[in-house]
């Protein structure tokens, strides 16, 4: 042997230590896959079109949901409709999970179809009848838990092919977990009496790791969640494609793993805490139940034991064994009787030397001592003392014997006094206690209880040679265990399925022995308080931080739409703004005119255009080049524009031919501001070009008319005002229609 025994020893208590957490492993392997189920969840609602997601969606609710059903056996007690319902659960999932991998597997290569599903699940249902649930489940497991998370986990290495970046790696490492979750779960299963099962078991994982293989699928489970909450992420970054919303949501992903971590560490060492006060309590309370209990049955023994001590040294009985005769015997005899009524005995013995009974009183004084006594040396240590348990065949009961060495004047042996005591009497005693027990023998063959169909039953196994040398005994004995192994002292064992904290208390030095129990269920209730707090401690902290990272998403989103806005508002200026001169083109005049046009209509009020041109601009050009007149025509611009009313509009034309739209004016007030702006330009000095004019046309604009009629006038005008000699201004006469209608 390679494996040294304090080893085996730690292994062994680890592996204790861990089944006592079973309840908080399936807690948090169950929240695990809930986190999962609701992250596909989103993922499926996200992409429509990925089917699959949602079918992993659905595993992960429910084999979460499945585990937290296995967490509610174990606190609130398993029956068979129970566990054939977890059964089903269980399988439904896995039903999902093999889903999710045909469907990302179908478009890379062949894959049965959905009719597999039906042959399956009726092979499972078949077995289930034929062989047990555990069977069953073991079918399940290989069947559909096995092959669908090694299709998943190929499915999502295919997919990883495809990412780039991050992405690919959080898709290998889901692969890769749900390949182990494959094996843990679908390949590790109940012990079963066939091959595979026979070998490869949750005990022999247990027995070489000393770890339960729960404990191993809860943490695949974790991490399976967090690659394809990980996934999921880089897949938002990179839809939203905002540098800081992904550098903030890898940091997010971080804190939510370092933080769920550390709040389930933190749970489980409350829970762990909460069963330790819960623990300790249970063994101080039973610790003081069992001296109460054995203190009433050393009592009633203490009893016994006085009496035969008084019977062996009364004279009476010296007399009758030491000199005989009919009177002392007589004498005897009566003492006896006193002594058998005052104990309440089931019988008493005088035995001469010999063991042979010279006298015998009670309910069993028609029976031979030797049966009852002589075969019998419970009790080692002084020979003049002896006392102990013996199951009488005859009546069915187990009594107490003890007997006294009755000496003479010269202090030889001439005899012995014994009392026999039913245990029955103060198992009437210990009813009252209300606390469950065994009355034991020496090799744990229950002769008493408080609890139903324990008598005569072993309560731990016996080997094959206790087994016959208690054939005959008992009237044959149960030698179904009701406990796993031998208790010791103290234990936290299962009994008949339940968890009850042991403890066995030898009694008045025979090696019978007393042991109660104390039943432990509200210890699921104790530790699942730590359960509830850290589950809502959980709900909180991920509450918090989806909802932060819901709102850094919009505000991702939020800044991004403003950025674009931004960029349409740029364009719209560019495309409406004439670089030169900084005024509005001709694109925003086609707003401006007619719509101020539609408002003159509606609301009657006037309106009017004037249109003006640089006088010999050629010139200008020529003389002091292209350059110098873009300045000229900046400068001019900028000089009109401050001279207008914020209402005003001023157009660039083309060239160096501009126009002016006037809300609210009629064509004699636009001439007003058509003369100012004349006066202002040729007022505007030029270093080098000196001064410029230029020529203005007025028109007003008549109701109804169209946009190009109206600038067509003002042309009109101010082809007059050229024609006229320059810097001045001209105003057009109304259009001819309405000349005629006022004629
Ligand atoms: P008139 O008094 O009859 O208007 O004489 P003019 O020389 O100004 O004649 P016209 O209006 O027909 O000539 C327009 C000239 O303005 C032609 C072109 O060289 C010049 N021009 C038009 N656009 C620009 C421009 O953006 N920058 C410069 N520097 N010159 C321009
Ligand atoms: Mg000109
Ligand atoms: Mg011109």
């Amino acid at each position: 042997m390679t494996v040294s025994l304090p080893e085996e020893d730690a292994r062994l208590a680890m592996a204790a230590f861990l089944i006592d957490q079973l309840d908080f492993i399936f807690f948090f392997y169950g929240l695990a896959f809930l986190l999962l189920g609701a992250t596909c969840w989103a993922i499926a609602r996200r992409r429509r079109n990925e089917r699959s997601w949602a079918m992993l969606a659905a595993f992960g609710l429910i084999h979460g949901a499945g585990e937290w059903l296995d967490l509610s056996a174990l606190i609130l007690g398993d029956s068979p409709v129970f566990s054939s319902i977890r059964l089903s659960v269980m399988t439904a999932s896995f039903v999902f999970l093999a889903e999710f991998g045909r469907i990302q597997m179908s478009d890379r290569r062949w894959t049965p179809g959905r009719w597999i599903y039906p042959l399956i699940l009726g092979l499972v249902v078949l077995i289930a009848y034929a062989a047990g649930l555990t069977e069953a489940g073991i079918a399940a497991r290989y069947a559909l838990g096995l092959v669908g998370a090694l299709a998943s986990s190929l499915a999502l290495l295919g997919r990883a092919r495809s990412l780039s970046g991050p992405g690919r790696s959080y898709a290998r490492s889901a692969a890769i977990a749900f390949a182990l979750y494959g094996i843990a779960a679908g390949f590790i299963v109940p012990a079963a009496p066939f091959w595979p099962a026979s070998i490869v078991n949750d005990a022999a994982f247990a027995g070489l790791t000393g770890v339960p293989i729960q404990l191993i699928r809860g943490l695949l489970a974790c991490w399976i969640a967090l690659a394809v909450w990980a996934i999921w992420g880089e897949q938002l970054a990179s839809e939203v494609s905002s540098g800081s919303f992904s550098a903030y949501l890898r940091e997010q992903f971080l804190w939510t793993a370092g933080l769920m971590s550390l709040i389930l560490m933190l749970g489980w060492a409350l829970t762990e805490r909460l069963g330790e006060i819960y623990r300790h309590n249970v063994e101080t309370e039973a610790s003081g139940d069992i001296d109460l209990v054995a203190s009433r049955v050393s009592k009633e023994l203490d009893t016994a034991d006085a009496l035969t001590e008084t019977l062996a040294g009364s004279p009476s009985t010296k007399d009758a064994l030491a000199q005989g005769g009919d009177a002392a015997l007589a004498r005897a005899k009566a003492v006896l009787d006193l002594h058998v009524g005052a104990g309440r005995a089931e019988g008493g013995y005088l035995l001469d030397a010999e063991g042979g009974a010279v006298a015998a009183s009670g309910a069993l004084a028609q029976r031979r001592a030797a049966d009852l006594l002589g075969s019998v040396r419970e009790r080692s240590g002084s020979p003049e003392r002896r006392a102990g348990f013996v199951f009488d065949a005859a009546t069915r009961a187990t009594v107490y014997h003890t007997s006294r060495d009755v000496t003479d004047a010269e202090n030889r042996v001439v005899g012995a006094a014994a009392l026999i005591v039913s245990v029955e009497a103060f198992a009437k005693d210990l009813e009252g206690l209300n606390r469950p027990y065994y009355f034991v023998d020496p090799h744990g063959v229950v002769v008493l209880s408080n609890l139903p169909d324990a008598d005569h039953r072993t309560l731990w196994p016996l080997d094959t040679a206790a087994v016959s040398e208690l054939a005959g005994r008992f009237d044959g004995v149960d030698v179904r265990p009701i406990a796993r192994a031998e208790i010791r002292d103290a234990a936290w064992m299962q009994i008949d399925g339940a968890r009850e904290y042991v403890r066995r208390r030898f009694i008045a030095g025979t090696d019978w022995s007393l042991i109660i129990l104390k039943p432990t269920r509200q210890i699921f209730a104790t530790r699942f308080v730590g359960i509830v707090i850290t589950l809502l401690v959980t709900i909180v902290a991920l509450m918090y931080l989806l909802g932060k990272e819901r709102w850094m998403h919009e505000d991702a989103q939020r800044k991004a739409q403003s950025k674009l806005q931004d960029l349409a508002r740029d364009l719209n200026i560019k495309a409406t703004t004439d670089p030169l001169t900084g005024l509005y083109n001709r694109l925003r005049l086609n707003d401006i005119l007619p719509h101020e046009m539609a408002r003159s209509d509606r609301v009657g009020s006037p309106l009017s255009v004037v249109m003006y041109d640089i006088d010999q601009f050629k010139g200008v050009n020529d003389r002091f080049g292209h350059a110098v007149g873009d300045k000229v025509l900046a400068t001019l611009s900028g000089t009109v524009s401050a001279s207008l009313r914020a209402t005003d509009n001023l157009v660039r034309w083309g060239g160096e031919e501009f126009l002016l739209i006037l809300p609210d004016t009629d064509p004699e007030s636009a001439r007003h501001v058509a003369e100012k702006l004349r006066a202002a330009v040729a007022a505007q000095p030029f270093d080098e070009v000196g001064q410029v004019t230029s020529s203005f046309g007025v028109a007003g604009y008549a109701a109804g008319e169209p946009m190009a009629d109206l600038i067509a006038r003002a042309d009109k005008a101010l082809y007059r005002a050229k024609a006229n000699g320059r810097n001045q201004v001209a105003v057009a006469p109304p259009p001819l229609s309405r000349r005629t209608a006022q004629a």
